[in-house]
């Protein structure tokens, strides 16, 4: 298939691998792009030395595209550019934070820029920065989510009409059928994360990926609204979030409640009460842990499959 995303990173199909802190290492994103789809590493974890060591190892298992994920609020963010641009990796995605602060600088370096968004005003921020495509993510997200609680479903048809540049569709987009839908609604690619958790090669703790593939609807839920709302799995971390945010606990005391590195207390450790696992809400409908390349191939065969069924359709 050939379209704008495809062209823009020199990939077989627009489907991208969503950089994931503690899950997306080299493994994960070199296993994608050489599926033909675009692996991303997510820096977002990961100290500077790590990141250079991870970018060297993704290079090593692939000659194939291939990107990093930096959220913007990363502390150490100088370091994490000046080691992508030595390294000459060909694609940024940015999220959480303003695109205009490296999109710049980023393409004097030659890189292809993506940023993440999930409402029409940093949507057309985006383009005034001269990124090379936006992801629109919606609220079935996991991890980090918009304010507007917007879903893929309402946001993806609001941000194509408000934006020309190439569209990537995120948020509750875990096999062929989403896919086809995201497209149907405006999209040029798919941006997956949940189904990429439960893969052999995520650097996902194996308690993690399990409690994935077992989950049932309803499993996860956006919290944490008064610091940065995060779509998560309901476990006994949770419970005192909920407890508190019952009792209207302030910032300060959910801020003191996280507390630090939860995240890799949950997904890389597998610490399965007191971790945080922010994931999707999709993970309910995926019953195994798979290769990457099969879970790409089966997203592909999916899309193509459905896209032959709408058109058997007699209108
Ligand atoms: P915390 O402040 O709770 O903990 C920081 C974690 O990041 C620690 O586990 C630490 O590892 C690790 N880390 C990696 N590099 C650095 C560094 N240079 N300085 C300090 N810590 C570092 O943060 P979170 O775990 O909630 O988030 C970590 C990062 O991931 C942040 O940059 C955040 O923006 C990003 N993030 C992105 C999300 C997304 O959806 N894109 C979702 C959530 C977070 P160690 O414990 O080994 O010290």
């Amino acid at each position: 298939m050939q379209n704008r995303i495809t062209e823009l990173f020199g990939i077989k199909y627009p489907i991208i691998q969503a950089g994931m802190i503690w899950c997306s290492g080299w493994e994960l994103a070199s296993a994608v792009s050489n599926a033909g789809g675009l692996g991303i590493i997510g820096a977002g974890s990961m100290y500077p030395d790590i990141l250079k060591e991870q970018i060297k190892k993704c290079k090593a298992t692939t000659s194939k595209p291939f990107a990093v994920n930096v959220p913007l609020l990363y502390p150490d963010i100088e370091k994490h550019f000046e080691t992508i641009i030595e390294e000459k990796v060909p694609i940024v995605f940015t999220s959480a934070g303003n695109p205009s602060t490296w999109t710049a600088k980023l393409k004097q370096h030659g890189i292809k820029v993506v940023h993440v968004i999930a409402n029409t005003k940093f949507a057309l921020k985006a383009k005034d920065a001269g990124v090379d495509a936006i992801v629109a993510e919606g609220f079935e997200a996991g991890g980090h989510n918009g304010r507007e609680e917007t879903t893929t479903l309402c946001l993806i048809p609001q941000i194509r009409d408000a934006v020309d540049i190439p569209l990537i569709a995120a948020g509750g987009i875990g096999d062929g059928r989403a896919m086809c839908a995201a497209f149907a609604l405006g999209a040029e690619g798919v941006q997956i994360g949940s189904r990429f958790v439960a893969s052999m090669e995520s650097s996902a703790h194996q308690n993690f990926k399990q409690r994935v593939i077992d989950s049932k609807e309803g499993d996860t839920v956006l919290t944490l609204k008064q610091l940065t709302p995060v779509r998560l799995i309901k476990n006994e971390f949770y419970r005192q979030v909920e407890e508190a945010e019952m009792r209207a606990a302030n910032k300060e005391e959910l801020a003191q409640i996280l507390g630090r590195a939860r995240a890799k207390k949950g997904m890389f450790e597998g610490d399965l009460k007191e971790g945080e696992f922010e994931v999707g809400q999709i993970i309910s409908t995926f019953k195994e842990i798979k290769p990457a390349a099969e879970i790409v191939e089966e997203i592909w065969n999916d899309f193509s499959k459905t896209i032959k069924m709408l058109n058997s359709l007699r209108l």
